[in-house]
């Protein structure tokens, strides 16, 4: 299943969630505040977990990949 990355502008923070395809198109909510969510799109998604146990967008440079941006990303595959 693909995963897909949503942000919520309330609460500032980016999530992923894993779902068809089919469902890709559908709204997901906000785990925080269970508004509805603005699916991101982005053809690589970096995410870390900061200090609360949440997923966020890794931001930042002095990485290694000049794709993302981010040191450790699945999606690049580094
Ligand atoms: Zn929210």
């Amino acid at each position: 299943m693909p995963i897909y990355e949503y942000t919520c502008p309330d609460c500032d923070i980016t999530f992923e969630l894993m779902k068809p395809f089919s469902e890709a198109d559908k709204d997901a909510s906000c785990p925080r505040c269970h508004k509805q969510a603005r699916r991101i799109m982005s053809p690589c998604v970096c995410l870390s977990k900061n200090g609360s146990g949440e997923m966020s967008r890794v931001s930042g440079t002095g990485s290694s990949c000049a794709s993302c941006g981010a040191s450790s990303c699945a999606t690049c595959g580094h």
